[in-house]
C-alpha cells in the first residue's frame, strides 16, 4: 500500500519523481504555487505548457519537469469555491483522481501534492483536506502496488495541521 505522507515545505524543492501544480485553465502560469513552480522549472515549463492547450477543472495533463528535481510536472485545475453547490467537491476529487491516473500511466511512484484550491480558489481547507486524503486513498485501492508514496505539501500551518490529523 502506498505511503501517505505530509511535509510542511515548499512543492519545488520536493525530490519526487512528479509534483503536481495547482495551475489555472489556461496553463500558461499564474500566482501562488503555479508561479514558484514555473519559476523554480524555468521557462522550458512554459514553452511545454503552450502547447498543451490548456486544461479543463478537474483534468490533469503533464510535462517534463525542466530544472526540477521532480522529472515530471502534472498539471491539474482545481474548482473555485463558490460555496459549495457547484460540485466543487467533485471536482476537487476529480483533480486529485486525475493526478493520479497519470501519474500512473508514466510510471511515475513518488507524487507530491499542494493543497489543490486552497489559495486564491478559496476551498475551505478542513473540507478540501478530506477530499484530498479519501481521494487519494480510494485511488490507492483501486489501484494496488502501484504508487510508493503521495506526499502532501503543506505551505501553511492550518493545512499542515488538518492533514497530519487526517493522516494519523
Ligand atoms: P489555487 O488557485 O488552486 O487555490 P494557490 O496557488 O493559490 O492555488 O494555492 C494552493 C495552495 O498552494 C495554497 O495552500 C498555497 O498556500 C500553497 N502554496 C503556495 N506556494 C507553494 C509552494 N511553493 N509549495 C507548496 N505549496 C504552495
Amino acid at each position: 500500500m502506498a505511503k501517505l505522507s505530509v511535509i510542511k515545505g515548499d512543492i519545488t524543492l520536493q525530490e519526487v519523481d512528479a509534483i503536481v501544480n495547482a495551475a489555472n485553465t489556461s496553463l500558461l502560469g499564474g500566482g501562488g504555487v503555479d508561479g514558484a513552480i514555473h519559476l523554480a522549472a524555468g521557462p522550458g515549463l512554459l514553452d511545454a505548457c503552450r502547447k498543451l492547450n490548456g486544461c479543463a477543472t478537474g483534468e490533469a495533463k503533464i510535462t517534463e519537469g525542466f530544472r526540477l528535481p521532480a522529472e515530471y510536472v502534472i498539471h491539474t485545475v482545481g474548482p473555485i469555491w463558490h460555496g459549495g453547490n457547484n460540485q466543487e467537491g467533485q471536482f476537487l476529487s476529480n483533480a486529485y483522481y486525475n493526478s493520479l491516473v497519470l501519474a500512473v500511466r508514466y510510471n511515475v511512484h513518488t507524487i507530491a501534492f499542494p493543497n489543490i484550491s486552497t489559495g486564491v480558489y478559496g476551498f475551505p481547507k478542513d473540507k478540501a483536506a478530506k477530499i484530498a486524503v479519501e481521494t487519494v486513498q480510494r485511488f490507492n485501492g483501486e489501484h494496488p502496488g502501484k504508487l510508493e508514496e503521495v506526499r502532501f505539501v503543506c505551505f501553511d500551518e492550518e493545512n499542515y495541521n488538518l492533514y497530519d490529523a487526517l493522516l494519523k
